[in-house]
């Protein structure tokens, strides 16, 4: 829902005349889309998905993305780029548009200079038509579209099965962009423990783990629990921490995986990515009410510390 307000209040206004000043984010990139968080386009757009998540503005910028089945807004661009080619090469030709654009497009074929262009901001765009011929080695829009779609998930993919950060979220959360389907927990009503969901998911959390990597100087041990002495991970906070009471959670999920609390950590794991990625909401909202106080106590002991 938050997605498609953006879409019409904000990416409709935002956008306006991308077709002329997006070319310099085409040259930019490239076809390459690792500049891509640094444009003002991207930059808005992630700022309203992390608005909408509720988390850190230092959450990971293609994971947040990954958490709303959100494509970047160059995409977007692009295709208007394309679109707006079309519609000049369609115009009639008594146009001095079309006549401007003709010319142009002949004079680069033969690659002479074009200083003279009567419309010479046609030239700089009709170059940047070549970028992205050339960077996706197509010729016909809808595949330079789906080029550079699969270009960018390839990246995430990538980035997030060698990040760090998002060893969790590699390992249990990543969802499946083909399908277009949100995750299910973004179904559960109360707001709180959508956001202890998110957090936890996509590391934007406070535990040890991730805020040691934060400390300047960092000291060894900051990564570490201070009751069990072990490092503070997702995994840890789930299933071994002596702070927390997972009674009533372990219930809930023994009620359709039978002697959970019996297994290994790695089948564990297994049962809790089988959640996430299951419709089964109450059991998923269960699971982050537990995350919720996690999250909650760790908030309590950092404010603490700080003070
Ligand atoms: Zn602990």
């Amino acid at each position: 829902m938050a997605i498609k307000l953006f879409n019409t209040l904000v990416k409709s206004i935002a956008l306006y005349g991308c077709e002329i000043w997006g070319m310099d984010l085409l040259k930019l990139l490239k076809g390459d889309f690792n500049l891509l968080d640094r444009t003002f386009s991207e930059k808005l757009q992630n700022k309203f998905c992390k608005m909408t998540l509720g988390v850190g503005k230092r959450s990971i910028n293609c994971a947040v993305r990954n958490e709303l089945c959100v494509l970047p807004m160059c995409l977007t661009i692009f295709k208007r780029i394309l679109d707006y080619n079309h519609r000049l090469a369609d115009l009639s030709n008594d146009r001095i548009a079309y006549n401007a654009y003709i010319d142009d497009r002949n004079a680069n074929n033969h690659g002479f200079s074009n200083n003279k262009s009567r419309v010479n901001n046609i030239k700089t765009w009709y170059d940047s038509i070549m970028v992205l011929q050339n960077s996706t080695h197509q010729q016909d829009d809808e595949s330079i579209i789906k080029v550079l779609r699969a270009n960018y998930l390839q990246k995430v993919n990538e980035y997030i099965n060698s990040s760090n950060r998002l060893k969790f979220y590699s390992k249990v959360c990543k969802i499946n962009y083909e399908s277009s389907q949100i995750p299910s927990y973004h179904f559960i009503k109360n707001l709180s423990i959508r956001r202890a969901i998110t957090k936890f998911r996509i590391s934007a959390h406070k535990y040890a783990c991730l805020t040691s990597k934060f400390k300047n100087p960092r000291v060894e041990g900051d990564d570490k629990c201070d009751l069990c002495n072990e490092i503070e991970s997702e995994e840890h906070v789930l299933f071994h921490c002596l702070k927390y009471d997972r009674a009533k959670l372990y219930a809930k999920i023994e009620e359709n995986y039978e002697k959970f609390s019996e297994q290994s950590e790695p089948e564990k794991t297994a049962i809790i990515k089988n959640i996430l990625h299951s419709k089964d909401t109450k059991l998923i909202e269960e699971l982050g009410f537990f995350l919720k106080i996690t999250h909650d106590k760790e908030e309590v002991h950092n404010h603490s510390g700080d003070s």
